[in-house]
């Protein structure tokens, strides 16, 4: 096993991806591992990122398994860290941002780090510390609605400043907008002035390359995944990314297809729709037959079984928005979501038992119950479907192809675009 170079930790499982995709494109081989791994992997990846569920979990329980992420990481051998939260720095007042990178920093025993959420491309932009959602600033964007981490201040230093003990200090757009030499003096003068953070503009691409080159000997850099578009081009420099060309290769997977969809988004209510419409073979979960105790697993398992030699299937719960809410006005809003994961989660493993070895999943939540069903706990990186979701491959005894994608990604096609590029 090689040693990887950049340690990441993801306060969420879809920010990991994200950030893991990142890496990919930049030539970095990336593994994201879902939670902390009881022992060490066997791995040639460049860059780990480990995906916890930890942006609104108390402070003191985000902070404890942040920290047993940095251990497994600095036990891996990585020797640059990147603490990943979401690109409108989705917090409480409370946290978690500040109370889990004062942790690492402790940790690590460094005493500084840059804070940059800022993702242009995706229409984040950092100005004079203030982040905007386009042209919007983020307290009047619809994030000041977020039903868990409402964010009502645009202004970051301020906003980070209420979660930390150490000084907020702010490195402006005019200076990153000097070149990596300007920014790099501007963290050193803002640690030397007392300050245990920066919060560092970014208005482009350019300044986040521009920030990631300036951070080359940062032993921590915390941001969005924007900022870890610069990171490779370092390590690049460096002569430590030997095969960045074929980063995003995955060794081909044998088998059958399937998918399965438990997300009631529009774009997925429109996938299926699609695929439906195009003649290819379908099962309709019922939720409330299936809270009835009809036994649908079987019944979807019979009924895939003599179509997936003949290609792939799919089977879904998604339903408009009429329809999930009359189920969920019967069954109650968690119990339906439940019944529905921990069918599909069955119907995936009965799939595997099959012969299927690729599988398309929709839907955030029920993505993770398939990849804790089929036993998942570490996915190598491939090639982008469409932005924000890779191919994966996981990494077990029998490697599985898997495209996870959340609610509103992909168009009306994205079901078969995917499978006509899985490894
Ligand atoms: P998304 O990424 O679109 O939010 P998720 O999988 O995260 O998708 O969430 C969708 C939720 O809706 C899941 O808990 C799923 O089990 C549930 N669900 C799926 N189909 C139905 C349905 N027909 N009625 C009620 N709930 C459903």
């Amino acid at each position: 096993m090689s040693q990887p170079i950049l340690g990441c930790i993801a306060d969420d499982f879809t920010g990991g991806t994200d950030l893991a995709s990142m890496l990919v494109r930049g030539g970095m081989r990336t593994l994201l591992v879902i939670g902390v791994p009881a022992g060490p992997i066997d791995s040639d990846a460049d860059a780990i990122v480990i995906a916890l569920k930890t942006r609104t979990l108390p402070a003191a329980q985000a902070v404890e398994q942040s920290l047993a992420a940095l251990a497994w990481l600095e036990a891996a051998g990585c020797r640059q860290y990147f603490f990943k939260y979401c690109s409108t720095f989705d917090s409480t007042a409370q946290g978690n941002i500040g109370p889990v990178a004062d942790a690492l920093l402790d940790a690590l025993d460094t005493p500084f780090a840059l804070a940059c959420p800022a993702f242009p491309e995706n229409q984040r932009s950092l100005f004079n510390g203030h982040l905007f959602v386009g042209d919007t600033l983020l307290s009047e964007s619809g994030m000041r609605h977020h039903p868990l981490t409402p964010m009502t201040d645009a202004n970051l230093v301020r906003v980070l400043q209420q979660q930390t003990p150490r000084k907020v200090g702010l490195v402006r757009q005019a200076t990153v907008s000097q070149g990596a030499a300007a920014v790099r003096q501007a963290l050193a003068d803002t640690q030397a002035s007392g300050c245990g953070y920066a919060i560092v503009d970014a208005i482009s691409n350019t300044d986040l390359m521009v920030i990631g080159e300036a951070a080359s000997e940062q032993r921590l850099i915390t941001g969005g995944s924007g900022v870890a578009l610069g990171l490779p081009g370092n390590y690049k420099r460096a002569g430590l990314l030997a095969d960045a060309a074929c980063a995003a290769a995955l060794p081909a997977v044998e088998g059958l297809a399937a998918v399965l969809s438990g997300s009631c988004s529009v774009a997925t209510n429109g996938q299926v729709a699609h695929w439906r419409d195009s003649g290819k073979p379908s099962f309709a979960l019922d939720p409330l037959r299936l809270a009835e105790g009809h036994d649908l697993v079987t019944e979807a398992l019979g009924w895939a079984q003599p179509l997936l030699a003949q290609g792939p299937v799919l089977v879904y719960a998604s339903a408009p928005p009429d329809a999930v809410k009359a189920v969920q006005a019967r069954l109650g809003v968690e119990a339906a979501g439940a019944i529905v994961e921990r069918a599909l989660a069955q119907i995936a493993v009965g799939l595997l038992e099959l012969g299927v070895r690729t599988f398309v999943v929709a839907g955030g939540e029920t993505s993770g119950a398939v990849v804790k069903a089929l036993g998942v706990e570490a996915l190598r990186i491939g090639p982008s479907i469409a932005p924000g979701v890779p191919w994966t491959l996981s990494q077990s005894q029998a490697p599985v192809a898997l495209a996870l994608k959340s609610g509103n990604f992909g168009g009306p096609g994205f079901f078969t675009q995917a499978l006509e590029l899985a490894p």
